[in-house]
């Protein structure tokens, strides 16, 4: 059997929303290649998730992929009240009063209420709040009790429960909300592979977050959104208690300002991946695609150059939530990905490797990639139970496929987010290590995954029942029939 061709390493994830809801819809978009979904908790009811994710599960059994499911908590985002009339125009220079009473009356042309009651003892004249992602701008001229009173800097429609952040950042919000608590056992429920934790300030908010979710019996990877400027002060200790972190590009720019946005995204990318952790990038990709069925030259650039960053994945917002196009948008993102992957080699860089290494695992690993630098082989093949190899083999950004054998369902959909990595499933249990191998190799083979004549790599554990028990790595080359055999030389 011959091989396929070459397939994306780059991990995609999208949003679900009312345009993902027709079955046909969401059938396409898991079909064009999304690896992860994200539910977004910031909108809809528990019921609708565990629909949406019981949905996504079956299609994807159908179409023998492993598809993740990412529950994305609203965290304390602040917000604008509702509008008598739903929306007002403001303009500029206009006077307009945040009114921070829980009994704000609906809002007008003049004022409107506020989500957070807080609100008043964090501002002080002169600070810039900025409403829906930045569109519009009040200055702060004076703070009177329960109200802020604020000058229109620049204008625009302001509508129903859009997001309010303060320029430079820093409104003492904590991470979690009540609701957050709540949603958390809802991921559990709905058996969610990631959660991710908005407005993270510090590595604080994501071991609260491990605890909530320890507790309520779910071993969700965690994913940190950098997205306020607290979160970049502390970036190192997030990076290094959650699983994975996001550029989260909408607030975060609208926190930091839009210019340190090129650098952020690029140093956030390259920690994550020092410290071994996953990284996403995530808002307004392919925004004109929500009206669009293509998209821009630029944004096919900026899809293309996260994925030259590093970026594990990239993510589809209003795209498909909302959007006209979804399919499109996953199909174009898919394209570009594929594209970027070709046309630029990432060097594998052991400069950024971890240097003191703890685990046996994390070892091989790494042993693994340097070979993988100097000799020529078609694959890497890890036989794994958590995927935690897999994990720590992707983190170098080589030009060879990672083949991640493993009997667990969970174990897979978590790895589904790793670039480079291929979940498989693959049970070795009762097998001794020689012969697990053959059998391996076989199945692959069987796959179109490997051709006769390939050379590969194999990690994989004496006690393959164990986590974290990877221990050896063998060299071998697929004979005639998918046999394996021992390599004669390099
Ligand atoms: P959001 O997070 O879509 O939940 O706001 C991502 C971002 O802010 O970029
Ligand atoms: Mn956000």
């Amino acid at each position: 059997m011959s091989r396929r061709p070459p397939a994306r390493r780059t991990r995609i994830i999208a949003t679900l929303g009312p345009a993902t809801d027709p079955p046909e819809v969401l059938e396409g978009v898991l079909a064009a290649g999304v690896d992860v979904v994200r539910l977004n908790f910031s909108h809809g009811e528990r019921g609708q998730h565990a629909a949406r994710a019981a949905r996504v599960r079956s299609i994807a059994h159908r179409l023998g992929r492993e598809v993740g499911v990412l529950a994305d908590l609203s965290g304390p985002k602040i917000r604008v009240e509702r509008f008598a009339e739903g929306a007002v125009v403001l303009r500029a220079g206009d006077p307009f009063t945040l009114d921070c009473r829980a009994d704000a009356p609906p809002g007008d042309a003049t004022r409107v209420g506020v989500s957070y009651l807080g609100l008043p003892g964090d501002v002080a004249p002169g600070d810039v709040l900025l409403l829906d992602d930045g569109l519009i701008a009040l200055e702060v001229e004076a703070v009177v009790g329960p109200e802020i009173r604020t000058r229109v800097r620049s204008g625009g429609r302001l509508s129903d429960r859009k997001g309010l952040n303060r320029l430079g950042g820093g409104l003492s919000l904590g991470a979690l909300t009540d609701k957050d608590r709540a949603d958390i056992r809802v991921a559990a429920e709905i058996g969610a592979d990631f959660i991710a934790v908005s407005f993270c300030r510090s590595a604080a908010d994501i071991e609260e977050t491990r605890a909530l979710a320890d507790a309520a019996g779910s071993r969700a990877a965690l994913v940190a959104k950098i997205e306020r400027s607290e979160a970049i002060v502390n970036l190192a200790e997030i990076i290094a208690a959650a699983d994975a972190v996001m550029v989260a590009r909408g607030d975060l720019g609208v926190e930091i300002g839009d210019a340190e946005l090129p650098g952020l995204q690029k140093r956030i990318i390259r920690e994550a991946l020092e410290h071994s952790k996953i990284a996403i990038t995530a808002t307004q990709m392919l925004q004109s695609m929500v009206d669009s069925p293509i998209p821009t030259r630029a944004e096919v650039l900026d899809v293309a150059n996260a994925v030259i960053d590093g970026t594990d994945a990239v993510m589809l917002s209003q795209e498909t939530a909302a959007g006209n196009h979804p399919r499109a948008a996953v199909e174009a993102m898919a394209r570009i990905c594929l594209g970027a992957e070709r046309q630029f080699h990432m060097d594998t860089d052991f400069e950024a490797a971890p240097r003191n290494l703890e685990r046996v695992d994390q070892a091989i690993a790494m042993a693994t990639m340097f070979l993988a630098e100097h000799i020529t082989v078609r694959a890497i093949i890890a036989l794994t139970e958590s995927g935690s190899t897999a994990r720590w083999l992707s983190r170098f950004r080589s030009q060879v496929p990672i083949y991640a054998l493993s009997r667990h369902d969970d174990a897979r959909r978590r790895m589904a987010l790793m670039r480079d990595v291929f979940p498989i499933a693959f049970d070795s249990r009762g097998l001794p290590p020689a012969q697990a191998a053959r059998v391996a190799i076989q199945h692959l083979f069987d796959l179109g995954l490997l051709a006769a004549g390939d050379r590969v790599m194999m990690t994989s554990g004496d006690q393959m029942q164990h986590q974290g028990s990877t221990n050896t790595l063998r060299l071998l080359q697929v004979g005639e029939g998918g046999v394996a055999e021992g390599l004669g030389q390099l």
